[in-house]
């Protein structure tokens, strides 16, 4: 119960160290563009999951 599952990047899949923080990790290793693009798929995923017939 000590130990939480490691959090990982949703870009690149990269298991955040203990010292690591996802924040950090996606300003020092990903472009703005990365980030905005990940960002607009997620909000267009959003989009379509919430068309219901
Ligand atoms: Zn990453």
């Amino acid at each position: 119960m000590a130990t939480k599952p490691p959090t990982v990047c949703p870009l690149c899949n990269e298991e955040m160290g203990a010292s690591q923080c996802l924040e950090d990790h996606l300003v020092d290793d990903h472009a703005k563009r990365e980030l905005a693009k990940h960002a607009v798929s997620y909000y267009e995923m959003e989009e379509l999951g919430s068309v219901q017939e």
